[in-house]
């Protein structure tokens, strides 16, 4: 069976709840209403009971009645013996005497009444019932109108309930509608530009289509920079496949000698390696992205591994006369991968030594400072741009120094990944003229 809408679902209840309701005020109003009129029959009948006591008298064996107890407001009278038979008034209906309790009984004419009976002692004399009634009309009208006013504003209310109770819900449901809606459209349209925009209140739904916007924003961005961290991929790639292909050609031509082919191989060896390298980073990029990358930590001493990187890039160096310096006493421990950190310091050190000035230095350190282990990689080179510090770690971000020397804009970017993979920070300081320098910050380890 096909589920009915929330909309249809709060009306019902509604709609029940109202009935119910309204069922139990009219039970409750038309029950209190009978008590009270009980109470009025009953309090009528003995009032009368008593006065009527108060005017028969039995003298030497003769009923001396004071007044015409017919004149008696509303309440009739009638005097029986103890056999049954009518001393005074008239016989209405048949019903056994009982003493002091109110009844209900019908004449022949279909007429009701209330019955009181009262049984009258006396010292020289038979005894005698004295019976009171009062018509129950009063009481079966009430009944009557209670029904009638029933049947008519119970269904009224009913209708008045569900149709109000659609309306109540259809407006509550309104900004629901629309967050499906958009929801839908996007969907539809794949255009993740849309919004919901939910104004008005700032209640439980304009929560929802606000952290609905939000969540797109945040899906916009993350595609947005998808597909540019694809287009410049592609872009990268293409420039140096161009070159090979060229290379290539031209060393298969018959225009090429053997030291131009020797020259072409040694150019194709040098941007397959670039590529390799670049490569390299956008499937560690991706894989940290997607959360794939199993950090493997381990505590080392960060001065060993400076050492192996300070290492690495000494031939590197000595190509552009630079001095590879070292800042590396004693031990500082910290909790990391070692390939990770390995290649994050490596990238900051071929950086030093690609950007750095011609016979000039890269100093490698490591040192701890304030609970902090810090790797530092400084370099006297021409340093970088204010304007271009706010984007040195974006992806595919290259100075124009980086696109002769074959970069492609990813190496800070990782780095920076791996930092924060390792619960820590980069920071980079530079000043036009005088130099870079850049910190790998990690939380620092006890000593071992
Ligand atoms: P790539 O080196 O491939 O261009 P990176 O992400 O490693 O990419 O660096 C981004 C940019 O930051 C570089 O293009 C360069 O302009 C600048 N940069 C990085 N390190 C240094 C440095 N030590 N000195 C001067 N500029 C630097």
């Amino acid at each position: 069976m096909k589920r009915l809408s929330i909309k249809a679902r709060v009306t019902i209840w509604y709609t029940l709840l109202v009935a119910l309701i309204a069922l139990l005020a009219a039970g409750v109003l038309f029950l209190s209403a009978r008590r009270m009129m009980h109470n009025y029959y009953y309090e009528t009948l003995t009032g009368t009971a008593q006065l009527a006591l108060d005017d028969i008298r039995m003298e030497d064996g003769e009923l001396d009645i004071d007044r015409d107890l017919d004149e008696l407001p509303s309440v009739r009278v009638a005097l029986f013996t103890t056999d049954g038979e009518l001393i005074y008034g008239r016989v209405r209906f048949d019903l056994p005497f009982a003493e002091g309790e109110m009844r209900s009984a019908t004449e022949r004419s279909g007429e009701e009444w209330y019955v009181l009976d009262t049984r009258m002692e006396f010292d020289d004399a038979e005894s005698i019932w004295l019976r009171c009634y009062i018509s129950a009309d009063a009481a079966a009208n009430l009944s009557a109108i209670g029904m009638e006013l029933a049947a008519l504003i119970l269904p009224a209310l009913v209708i008045l309930a569900g149709v109000g109770g659609y309306f109540i819900a259809r407006r509550a449901f309104r900004p629901v509608t629309r967050i499906a809606r958009t929801a839908e459209s996007i969907i539809d349209g794949a255009d993740l530009k849309k919004r919901i925009a939910l104004e008005g209140a700032r209640d439980e739904l304009y929560r929802l289509a606000k952290v609905f916007d939000d969540m797109l924003d945040r899906l916009e961005r993350s595609f947005e920079r998808e597909r540019r961290f694809t287009s410049d991929a592609s872009h990268e790639l293409r420039t140096p496949v161009a070159a090979i292909l060229a290379q290539a050609d031209f060393a298969l031509s018959d225009l090429a000698t053997p030291e131009d082919r020797m020259e072409a191989l040694r150019d194709i060896r040098l941007r397959a390696g670039q590529m390799s390298t670049l490569i390299g980073r956008l499937l560690a990029l991706t894989r940290m992205d997607a959360g794939q990358m199993r950090v493997e930590l381990e505590t080392i001493d960060l001065c060993d591994l400076a050492e192996v990187v300070a290492a690495q890039i000494e031939d590197g160096a000595a190509e552009r006369n630079m001095t590879v310096l070292r800042a590396l006493d004693g031990s500082v421990w910290a909790k990391c991968d070692q390939t990770m950190l390995t290649q994050a310091l490596l990238n900051l050190a071929e950086n030093a030594v690609k950007y750095g000035r011609e016979g000039g230095y890269v100093r490698v350190g490591v040192h701890a400072q304030g609970g902090e282990a810090r790797l530092v990689v400084e370099d006297d080179g021409p340093g970088i741009a204010p304007e271009a510090m706010p984007h040195i770690f974006e992806r595919f971000y290259q100075g124009d120094s980086s696109r002769q020397a074959g970069g492609a804009g990813l190496g800070l970017s990782l780095v920076r990944l791996i930092a924060r993979l390792h619960g820590g920070r980069v920071e980079a300081e530079s000043a036009p003229g005088k130099g870079s320098r850049f910190v790998i910050v990690l939380p620092l380890e006890a000593e071992q």
